[in-house]
């Protein structure tokens, strides 16, 4: 897929900004200067699905990543931890829109693995998922 540049439209904005004010915990990442690089790398919402793919680096499973203090990590976990903070010891971010390099944390769910195998499962046999919002 080309990666077109990155644009910050209005809705972009005001979707980060609405996704922000529903935060707890406090932030790992207190460098505003790296969240507006991670930012700055994830493209506009798809109008259809509202996924927000990254345009940086993908792993080989096409998940995102992205380089912080020396280690790299899963883009996708990164925007759920902007945007919620810190994800608790044993859970794991997953996506409701099955799309791995997507990035909208509208569309991230935070469970346990055996959760997120259950959703998995269900999402198989056809049915919607029971942590959707
Ligand atoms: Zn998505």
């Amino acid at each position: 897929m080309p990666h077109k540049g990155y644009r910050q439209t209005t809705e972009h904005r005001a979707r980060l900004s609405a996704a922000r004010k529903g935060r707890k915990s406090p932030l790992r990442y207190t460098n505003e200067q790296f969240e507006a690089e991670f930012w700055g790398k994830v493209l506009d919402p798809d109008p259809k699905t509202g996924c927000m793919l990254f345009g940086g680096a993908l792993d080989s499973h096409g998940y995102g990543v992205v380089s912080k203090d020396r280690t790299t990590r899963k883009a996708h976990i990164v925007s759920a931890e902007l945007n919620f903070g810190l994800i608790p010891k044993g859970l794991e971010v997953c996506h409701q829109c099955d799309t791995q390099p997507c990035v909208n944390p509208y569309h991230l769910f935070i469970g346990t693995h055996s959760e997120n195998m259950l959703a998995l499962f269900l999402k198989k046999q056809g049915m919607p998922s029971p942590f959707s919002a």
